[in-house]
């Protein structure tokens, strides 16, 4: 049987860490909104496909910046 779906078969990587970011700053608030839903709720690893520590920090940064009202806790 063919390979129809081949694609599913390659390795996610990281795009922060294909991208080469290991700075990341709570004020980039475009790249944190990739991370949030359009309620205000931080994707998970499994749907963004980040790794491990890009994660923990985006999700840190999303909390910094939800402090600093940069990043809306909920959106009703
Ligand atoms: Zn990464």
């Amino acid at each position: 049987m063919e390979k129809i779906y081949d694609n599913k078969k390659k390795k996610r990587v990281c795009h922060l860490c294909t991208e080469k970011i290991t700075k990341i700053d709570y004020k980039d608030v475009n790249l944190l909104k990739r991370h949030i839903t359009e309620r205000g709720k931080i994707i998970s690893r499994r749907t963004t496909g980040l790794c491990a520590r890009h994660q923990r920090k985006i999700t840190h940064l999303i909390k910094r910046a939800r402090h600093l009202a940069l990043l809306p806790f909920s959106v009703n």
